[in-house]
């Protein structure tokens, strides 16, 4: 009897896609499995499809649809962390764009073109030898194309925008394989649902972007002691309020814990984009007393520095919540008593544990407007807010499960509870930061929830991104 597996290799061999096709026991299946960031989405697909065109995405989507009962994931870098994310997938085909991975650059328009396997350390570099860069990723080994097709908070997101606002033309391959440049005058429609809308209208092959001058940076970070939270809360407060009328600054305040050294510490990351050095709006934290590691560089050089481990199951969390000293105490109130209350059940157990705190702008929304839309629903913030993401990393999934999870959990309710009793709650979760269980598409307002389902019932009549691509959030489930 032939099984759905054996159809939908049988049909991507007749398509031509044989010698890009990798099953269980091959070096490459292997290699690609490897090569996701976390331990999560290692699911074991029936095949790996490694197209290297645009033509050739398109005949894997016309082999895999005509295959009955298959279903299919979509995976450019590899980095989104949970199991039903779409980037994966246990009882089907992965398409993987990892041999897509090229970057050019038109001068005469001043535009980049990206294919979504790419990294972003390779994306800069390849830019940075023309004298421009983009807006993206943050971490070198993030793909183009899922941290586009979510949003993108870059460097360069409160002086220009998110990164899929930088965006002015997708290829992308629709559900019944034909390749459409979508952009403000072709295909207008499905052009806005593209930026933000993840993978709900087709798989986007290459993506045009503005590109602007390259460069140096004043970048770093500044260790602090914990005993130092009261500061670095207030000197938070105070640069998210300067960065909507000064852009030029771009800041992380990340809380950590590493339980094997015992290590506990505020991380702040700190960048000038215009690599003036000891600038004032830094003044505040390079008062606190702290352990500074700041240096002229650039995007590219710093992005091949800055890797996040990887290799653990994980689990994460986002909120978003007005600025407020208040709440922001809370959550490092909140982090401490999250610490011991892990350390009770598996004291010695390896977990790793993030908070990351940064500005999320009004003004994004603006410089969305100005750029043509997107679908995140930015204009209904009520106000300049932090976008907050929780993180723990664990080495086994029984921890994850059993201790991690619950206890992020906990937190985060806690500060949910604490932020909406102050009023400070902002029904708004950014798709790239969220976890499996949130649902980010139910807060990006009703305008734009329907936009994104009239553009599917539009360009994906028979549903084959929602139900064949059942991975990833979906915009058939929001109500
Ligand atoms: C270490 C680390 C650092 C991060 N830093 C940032 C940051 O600075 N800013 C930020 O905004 N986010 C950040 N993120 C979140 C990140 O943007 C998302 O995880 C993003 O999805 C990763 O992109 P990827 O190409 O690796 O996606 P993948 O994991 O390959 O895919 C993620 C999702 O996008 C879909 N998708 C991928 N490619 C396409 C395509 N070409 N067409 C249609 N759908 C597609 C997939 O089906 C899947 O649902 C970070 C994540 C990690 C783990």
């Amino acid at each position: 009897m032939t099984t759905i597996a054996q159809s939908a290799i049988a049909n991507l061999k007749e398509a031509g896609l044989g010698d890009v096709l990798h099953v269980p026991g091959q070096q490459t299946y292997q290699a690609r499995e490897d090569s996701y960031w976390s331990l999560t989405p290692r699911l074991g697909p029936w095949a790996i499809v490694q197209p290297r065109t645009a033509e050739e995405v398109s005949q894997a989507v016309k082999a895999l649809v005509k295959t009955d009962g298959c279903k299919f994931a979509i995976r450019s870098g590899g980095h989104m962390s949970f199991v039903d994310a779409g980037n994966n997938i246990a009882a089907g085909v992965t398409i993987d764009l990892g041999l897509m991975t090229q970057t050019t650059y038109n001068p005469e328009t001043k535009l980049a073109s990206l294919q979504p396997g790419g990294r972003w350390a390779d994306v800069y570099a390849d830019l940075e030898k023309n004298g421009v860069l983009v807006a993206g990723g943050r971490e070198g080994l993030v793909g183009v194309g899922g941290l586009l097709t979510g949003g993108g908070i870059t460097f360069y997101t409160c002086r220009y925008g998110l990164g899929c606002d930088q965006v002015v033309n997708y290829e992308v391959v629709l559900a019944d394989g034909s390749i459409v440049s979508a952009n403000a005058t072709s295909y207008p429609d499905l052009f806005r649902v593209l930026k933000g809308g993840h993978n709900n209208f087709g798989i986007v092959t290459r993506f045009d972007v503005n590109t602007f001058e390259c460069r140096n940076i004043w970048d770093g970070n500044v260790l602090y002691s914990k005993d130092s939270t009261n500061e670095i809360v207030a000197a938070l407060v105070d640069i998210t309020e300067d960065l909507a009328v000064n852009p030029v600054s771009h800041v992380l305040a990340m809380w950590g814990y590493l339980p094997r050294s015992k290590e506990h510490f505020i991380n702040m990351v700190l960048t000038n984009l215009d690599g003036v050095e000891n600038a004032e709006p830094f003044r505040k934290f390079l008062d606190i007393p702290g352990q500074q590691n700041m240096k002229t560089t650039t995007v590219a050089k710093k992005l091949v520095e800055f890797l996040l481990p990887s290799n653990r199951f994980d689990f994460w969390l986002t909120l978003t919540f007005r600025v407020d000293a208040r709440i922001i105490q809370r959550v490092a109130a909140g982090f401490e008593k999250m610490i011991e209350e892990i350390q009770k059940s598996i004291p010695d157990s390896n977990f790793y544990l993030s908070l990351v705190l940064q500005p999320l702008l009004k003004s994004w929304a603006q410089h969305s407007v100005d750029r043509g839309g997107n679908i995140l629903g930015l204009e209904c913030l009520p106000g300049d807010c932090i976008i907050m993401v929780a993180t723990v990393e664990t080495e086994s999934l029984e921890t994850l499960n059993g201790a991690g999870a619950p206890a992020i959990k906990a937190m985060f309710d806690d500060i949910e509870a604490y932020a909406t009793s102050l009023e400070k709650n902002v029904d708004f979760l950014y798709l790239n930061y969220a976890g499996g269980g949130q649902n980010p598409f139910q807060t990006y307002g009703e305008e734009n929830i329907r936009k994104m389902k009239e553009a599917s019932a539009k360009y994906d009549p028979t549903g084959v991104f929602q139900e064949r691509v059942p991975g990833g959030y979906k915009i058939s489930k929001v109500n």
